[in-house]
């Protein structure tokens, strides 16, 4: 290790915006996140380790398809969002601000705030009606992910759920509903997330979306196989649409059967490192998945998110390339899906 460039490391995280892309909160109560807590992530914790913005995650798991079922999965997934918006009004020693739109991310840190980005997790709770999709986007949420593990109604997931009754393949991807939802994510301005969908389902996203794909939170293939990361072709789609993969904090997409205690940032970074000579440095980014399976031996919370930055300093990353591993890459991302928006 250089010493010499610790410092220097530290000014450059400090600096720049850190965008943390996929963050699970609790539900229905948990731990308050203006106090720091058991949670991997809470403001004092993101303060502590330069964390200038992150994705809260309204997420809903799958269970079986009902009309009832998926609109108690909507009623979660609406209550979560409402919950995030809700920070802002709270009385808070740390001060922090709701941002839904890419500028409001980049203002948010010109003020020395920061920015709670609210999401969602599962389109099984739009059901058939792509009505929610606008009333997701309407409380704020920037993305959707198509799938969790387990079919839905729109599309194929990578793990599919024979407790469920799922079988390998439902639709073949996106199914006619998955693809206007699409539509509809394209007409208000959210990204399409694929991060724990089929191959097939991915593939075809990629090629009905107007704007690009996003992966908040996978690794890749090449070094651990695993059905939740990205092959090199799938990398090479993801550069193809201008798109973006948030290499994620997850243990077991990091290390073929590794417990968290023996990952590391150098694992994390070759991840990176491989995904950034496949694809190129403008379409890989950084997320923890904190708080929903995320987390290793030194980066366990936000606290410890300059460890990341200082083993990519210590690999010849300079401050442009992280500037846009942690976060610019995202938000060139949201910005065309923003600009597409009616
Ligand atoms: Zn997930």
């Amino acid at each position: 290790m250089n010493d010499a460039l610790q410092p220097d490391a530290l000014s450059i995280h400090r600096s720049i915006v850190t965008m943390d892309t996929h963050i699970d909160i609790p539900w229905p109560t948990g731990p308050d996140p203006f106090q720091d807590g058991v949670r991997r992530v809470d403001l004092p914790k993101m303060i502590r380790g330069g964390v200038s913005a992150a994705c809260f995650v309204a997420y809903v798991p799958q269970t079986t398809r009902t009309v009832a079922s998926e609109d108690a999965a909507y009623g979660r997934a609406i209550a979560m969002l409402d919950q995030i918006n809700r920070m802002e009004a709270m009385p808070s020693p740390i001060p922090m601000r709701i941002a839904n739109r890419a500028d409001a991310v980049v203002a948010a840190k010109r003020a020395g705030v920061l920015a709670i980005v609210p999401c969602v997790e599962n389109g099984f709770a739009v059901g058939a009606d792509l009505g929610r999709i606008v009333e997701f986007r309407r409380r704020g949420a920037i993305y959707m992910t198509m799938t969790h593990n387990g079919h839905n109604a729109l599309a194929d997931s990578c793990n599919p759920r024979r407790d469920l009754g799922d079988r390998e393949t439902e639709h073949g991807g996106l199914s006619p509903l998955g693809r206007a939802a699409i539509g509809v994510m394209n007409k208000v301005g959210m990204l399409v997330d694929v991060a724990h969908t089929s191959r097939d389902t991915m593939v075809q996203a990629a090629e009905v979306s107007r704007s690009p794909i996003v992966s908040t939170h996978s690794c890749v293939s090449a070094i651990c196989d695993h059905s939740r990361n990205m092959t090199d072709w799938q990398l090479d789609v993801i550069r193809d649409v201008k798109g973006v993969i948030q290499i994620t904090a997850v243990s077991a997409f990091l290390k073929a059967n590794a417990r968290p205690s023996e990952v590391t940032v150098v694992d994390f970074a070759d991840h990176i490192d491989h995904a950034v000579r496949r694809i190129g440095i403008d379409h890989v980014g950084i997320s923890s998945d904190f708080d929903g399976g995320g987390g290793f031996s030194d980066w366990h919370d936000a606290s410890q998110s300059p460890n990341i930055t200082m083993e990519l300093v210590r690999r010849g990353y300079d401050r442009g390339a992280l500037e846009k591993l942690w976060g610019g890459n995202f938000l060139r991302v949201m910005r065309v899906a923003e600009g597409l928006a009616d």
